[in-house]
């Protein structure tokens, strides 16, 4: 690129613009075959497929803005930075969990990544009701693996702090989550929007103090739990998959935060998975029955990679060997990161339901009624999380929740 001043690609300037780079020619074949496709789904960014004579690659492009919302709201470029800091580490912990990165450029705030193919996203794969095996074993691996190893359990603690400051940076993107998820649901935000059958159940929500000041005690916990790297948006949107594949993509929010974070938001989406499905199919029970299982297979994978990583790899400040701690500590540590996990778990089924960017779990059910009867047990579900995630002792407890509530 001649001039580095940041431009907004198109599919037809692509070539043109990134036709002499190394990282693209060598992976796709020369420019002047190049097929460009803008297939970004997402709510903030652009994403292109480059295909060649080659192998395809992805070229995903921050814009000044907000997608979903248009150039009324600016968001900042930096976020592709923090991307591609975040997939580095990322890489680093959990080997071969994100796409390979091919070439960042900071001014363009463009990646050129690896293009995950035949993967397709997770969220879309639930609603159609089709399993992916192996999915909760590598879900509940990559949230223990990243949680631990960008952890004061794993890193040297001049390394840890200078990392936790250089992401402190991205505050655009953790004021999204400040307000969509621990804020705007509680109240009545202009951002905001609801199933409208959905009505009497959102104002007894708002209604409730507790439901309320559980929430900003979630808040504190992610403004100033700085315990380790998050992906910042692991939600059933940010991973793809095949029948046996599972990997994890976008990590544009990537924040230090409580261990617990990532792995809350993500049972929350497949509880939501779970929720939604009597609108999508005639008979949901087998798929429900999966659903619930795969909450419980990806706490247990977690627990165990963590305990093993406790056991193996604990070289930081934190309960340093010569404390000679055992069990007890390490199963003191899981029911912080659990009580975290399930009170993050409840804002985001709130927010899905009652802020601004919804799923399309519940959204592409087009009967209102029948998506709002459903909304309200995953709302009530969330709301029994926040006040009470003291009775919910381990994912079993969890699921069986789930079920009572279904
Ligand atoms: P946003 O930050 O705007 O949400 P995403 O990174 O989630 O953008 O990408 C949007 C969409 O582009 C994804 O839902 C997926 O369909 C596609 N996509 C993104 N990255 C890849 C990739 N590495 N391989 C294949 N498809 C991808
Ligand atoms: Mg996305
Ligand atoms: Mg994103
Ligand atoms: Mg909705």
């Amino acid at each position: 690129m001649q001039d580095d001043r940041y431009e907004a690609l198109t599919p037809e300037t692509l070539p043109d613009r990134l036709g002499g780079l190394d990282a693209l020619i060598s992976r796709v074949g020369s420019a002047a075959g190049w097929q460009v496709q803008e297939v970004g789904d997402g709510n903030l960014n652009l994403v292109f497929i480059v295909r060649g004579q080659g192998a395809a690659v992805i070229v995903k492009q921050a814009l000044p803005y907000v997608r979903l919302v248009g150039d009324s709201w600016p968001l900042p470029l930096t976020r592709a930075f923090f991307e591609h800091e975040a997939l580095v580490r990322q890489a680093a912990r959990d080997p071969g969990r994100v796409p390979e990165v091919l070439h960042f450029d900071k001014a363009q705030a463009l990646i050129v990544m690896e293009f995950l193919s035949p993967h397709t996203i997770l969220r879309g794969k639930l609603i159609a009701g089709e399993r992916v095996e192996g999915l909760a074993e590598a879900m509940g691996r990559f949230c223990a693996r990243t949680a631990f190893r960008g952890s004061d359990l794993s890193m040297e603690a001049g390394e840890k702090k200078a990392d936790a400051a250089l992401f402190l940076d991205n505050v655009a993107l953790c004021d999204i989550t400040e307000q969509l998820i621990f804020t705007d649901p509680y109240c009545e935000a202009e951002r905001n929007h609801h199933t409208p059958e959905l009505a009497p159940i959102v104002a007894s929500l708002r209604a409730d103090e507790a439901v309320r000041d559980a929430a900003q005690a979630m808040l504190m916990r992610f403004t100033a739990g700085a315990e380790t790297l998050c992906h910042g948006d692991l939600h059933t949107g940010s991973i793809m998959c095949t029948d046996t594949e599972t990997r994890v993509i976008d990590p544009e929010f990537g924040f230090y935060g409580p261990m617990g974070f990532d792995l809350g938001m993500l049972l929350a989406n497949f509880l939501m998975a779970f929720f939604s499905q009597p609108a999508h199919r005639d008979e949901p029970g087998e798929m429900q029955d999966w659903l619930l299982s795969v909450v419980t297979e990806t706490c247990a994978a977690f627990e165990a990679e963590f305990a093993r990583l406790w056991a193996e790899e604990r070289a930081g400040i934190l309960y340093p060997a010569r404390l000679g701690h055992g069990d007890a500590a390490l199963r003191g540590l899981m029911a912080h990161i659990w009580n975290d996990a399930l009170g993050f778990c409840g804002c985001e089924m709130h927010r899905r339901c009652l802020s601004l960017a919804h799923n399309a779990d519940f959204e592409t059910i087009s009967d209102t009624g029948l998506r709002a009867r459903l909304e309200a047990r995953n709302i009530e579900m969330g709301r029994q999380l926040l006040v009470a995630r003291g009775q919910v002792p381990d994912a079993s407890a969890l699921a069986e929740l789930a079920r009572e509530h279904d």
